[in-house]
């Protein structure tokens, strides 16, 4: 296919956020069982309904440019998908579970962000100034779903950094035995 201009490399990765969006559909409501944290629960589901808002707003920018959203499969959000489903498998401590699902949600909060970030710059730079705009709503908000996600982290991860059975604690002070011996286990698999 020949992409001749701007517009037209607009309209390609568009689509590519479109097809990234609508995985996103399907894996946010699977991290959601998956998680244990409430919070984290709750942010994969706030999440979730912020991005029915963000495909709703990419059917506006296709209906100002005239283009359609079909064609094409964000492949790199299927392997962050597909990452996701493989860590989900893994028969892991819930704390670590959580942390594991965030590094997971993080890689794709971090992809969207550069996706909008190049898009609202064509947009812009293409005097789209409606499409500029909501592309930028968008960015905006997967920056904080990110953010979000590093705030529970601070929590998360050092909850999955600690003993898991805490009357074992007390009665073994020698902290990390537990976790130093799954270790163990992992290297000589
Ligand atoms: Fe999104
Ligand atoms: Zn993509
Ligand atoms: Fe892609
Ligand atoms: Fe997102």
């Amino acid at each position: 296919m020949k992409v001749d201009n701007l517009r037209e490399l607009l309209v390609e990765e568009l689509k590519d956020l479109y097809s990234a969006e609508n995985q996103l559909l399907k894996a946010l409501p699977k991290m959601a069982k998956a998680a244990t944290s409430p919070e984290l629960k709750r942010a994969f589901e706030s999440h979730l309904k912020e991005t029915k808002g963000q495909v709703e707003r990419l059917d506006q920018v296709f209906t100002v440019l005239d283009a359609s959203p079909k064609g094409k499969k964000c492949k790199a959000m299927e392997g962050l998908v597909e990452e996701g489903s493989e860590w989900m498998k893994e028969d892991a401590d819930p704390d670590v579970m959580d942390a594991g699902l965030i590094a997971c949600a993080q890689r794709v909060e971090h992809y969207e962000i550069a996706g909008y970030g190049c898009v609202r710059t064509y947009a812009e730079l293409l005097g789209e100034t409606k499409v500029a705009a909501l592309l930028q709503k968008t960015r905006e908000e997967e920056g904080a779903a990110d953010e979000k996600l590093t705030k529970l982290a601070q929590t998360i991860n050092v909850e999955a950094n600690e003993e898991e059975d805490e009357d074992e604690e007390e009665a073994r002070p020698a902290r990390g035995r537990k976790k130093a011996s799954k270790k163990r286990q992992l290297v000589s698999r």
